[in-house]
């Protein structure tokens, strides 16, 4: 996932208006001395590993900061997913010039998977950078920093087969304290031809199972309501327990989960069509705080383009496993990944894959047109021959799809009541309350003196748009 989302791979499951947003932490004991600024990009996983550098940091004394020209170290966590969000990382760092300029002893560094595409090269390409750390090198962040601020340039984009920071507690940025992630795996062993990740993340590595129960304790602890299992591709979670030989897998890892607190939603991103199970689709029936969601990217409705995207099922395989999630969970929301354009793609292929966004019913999509990754498998073999305007065109079509098709559900829902989990204000009016329901819909009410954020209400919708619920309380 797009925990993107890549397109999104791994899909962004933090409200977008968070992109890019500095993070404060108020816990750090303010006679720390050195402050850091960190702003990430990208998906999901991003976000979560930033907690990870961020209780590293905290570690070495850093405090962070949401003021830039506060900071004594400025982190950017990168992403690659497509040429546009390499280029909006460009263009932040070029603002960082004027701030250099000024206070030359700021260290600038560059994570996450454009620093590990890019490696040594970002240095030359980017000379304000001082540091390039890879996902799997952040543990060495304090030697790196201490190179740095040495007047050197450090660079670290080792990648690993092991590494998960099993044991390191991140530390929770710019939380609404409602909503967490847990990271439980890392890397992909996928090869979809378009995408940088396998390149970028390494292999796969399932974290240990008991590290991942132990922080969802914490987070509900702490009085947390919701966490999102994030991986490239949570299906193929399977964790081997050294001591007993127990294999632990991802449909019983979302069970422990799930016991940890009845009172928790716990989600997951991304699946993978090849590798969902029954298994996991029992599991989400059976629990009701597993929520009635799932993220099941499709990329394309054409079978020989899935073939080319070496995608690894085709188009049968994928509607099989739509009947399947609507056969075992009749009430699950079901979301997906399309990409446009992609190499070859003629019009036949591009109504084949409306077909199948009409076919699985999406509450909602995230779609992007082909952006050719250097490096790819798709790069090296395939002629990027789909004109821009084709692919934007395409890609408006299916927006438009999507659009109907989720409107068309969302006003099935007029009438109906839903337990929704309270997110905070709603954009538009500090009257109403947003949140969502198990199957990830946007809900937006009038507020009610009884409720507060983090709780969980009952709400009769009235009305509906293609991207959101509107409601009123019904008070038990
Ligand atoms: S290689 Fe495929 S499965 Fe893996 S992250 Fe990329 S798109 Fe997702």
């Amino acid at each position: 996932m797009h925990l993107d989302n890549h397109t999104s791979q791994a899909s962004d499951l933090l409200d977008p208006s968070i992109q890019g947003q500095a993070f404060d932490d108020k816990n750090i004991n303010p006679e720390f001395s050195k402050k850091y600024f960190i702003e990430s990009y990208g998906c999901a996983m991003n976000f979560s590993d930033s907690e990870i550098v961020a209780s590293i940091l905290a570690q070495e004394g850093f405090k962070s900061t949401t003021n830039e020209k506060e900071a004594d170290l400025i982190l950017l966590n990168t992403c690659s997913i497509r040429e546009k969000a390499e280029q909006t990382v460009r263009s932040r760092l070029a603002n960082f010039n004027k701030l250099k300029a000024k206070k030359p002893g700021v260290l600038i560094g560059v994570l996450g998977c454009m620093a590990e595409r890019l490696k040594k090269k970002f240095l030359e390409e980017e000379k304000i950078v001082d540091i390039v750390l890879g996902p799997d090198a952040y543990r060495d962040l304090p030697n790196i920093i201490a190179t740095a601020e040495g007047g050197q340039k450090a660079v670290n984009v080792l990648l690993s087969r092991e590494e998960t920071y099993a044991d390191i507690s991140p530390l929770r940025l710019g939380t609404n304290g409602i909503s967490a992630f847990i990271s439980i795996m890392r890397g992909c062993d996928n090869m979809c031809s378009f995408c940088v990740v396998p390149f970028t993340r390494g292999r796969e590595r399932s974290r240990d199972a008991y590290s991942i129960v132990a922080e969802a304790k914490d987070l509900s602890q702490k009085g947390f309501k919701e966490v999102t299992l994030l991986g490239q591709n949570v299906d193929s979670y399977k964790w081997l327990n050294p001591e007993t030989n127990e294999e632990v897998s991802f449909a019983q890892l979302l069970v422990m989960v799930a016991k940890v607190d009845p009172t928790m939603r716990v989600r997951f991103s991304t699946s993978h069509p090849k590798d969902i199970t029954d298994e996991v689709m029992y599991a989400i029936r059976d629990y009701h705080n597993i929520c009635k969601y799932i993220h099941l990217p499709v990329q394309s409705g054409s079978s020989r383009i899935l073939k080319l995207m070496n995608r690894t099922y085709d188009q049968e395989w994928y509607k099989a496993k739509i009947d399947r999630i609507n056969e075992i969970i009749p009430d699950c929301a079901i979301s997906s990944d399309i990409i446009t354009g992609f190499c070859t793609e003629t019009e036949e292929d591009h109504q084949e894959t409306m077909d199948i966004m009409r076919y699985s019913n999406y509450s909602l999509s995230y779609m992007f047109f082909y952006s050719e990754r250097p490096g790819t498998l798709a790069a090296r073999k395939y002629e990027d021959d789909v004109p821009l305007e084709v692919k934007k065109r395409r890609l408006s079509e299916v927006i438009r799809v999507q659009n109907q098709v989720a409107h068309e559900l969302n006003k099935k829902d007029i009438g109906h009541t839903f337990e929704v989990l309270i997110e905070g204000n709603s954009k538009k009016s500090d009257q109403e309350f947003k949140g969502r329901t198990s199957q990830y819909k946007t809900v937006v009410f009038p507020k009610h003196e009884n409720y507060k954020p983090g709780d969980y209400v009952n709400v009769k919708i009235t009305a509906a748009s293609p991207a959101t619920l509107r409601g009123e309380i019904i008070l038990s």
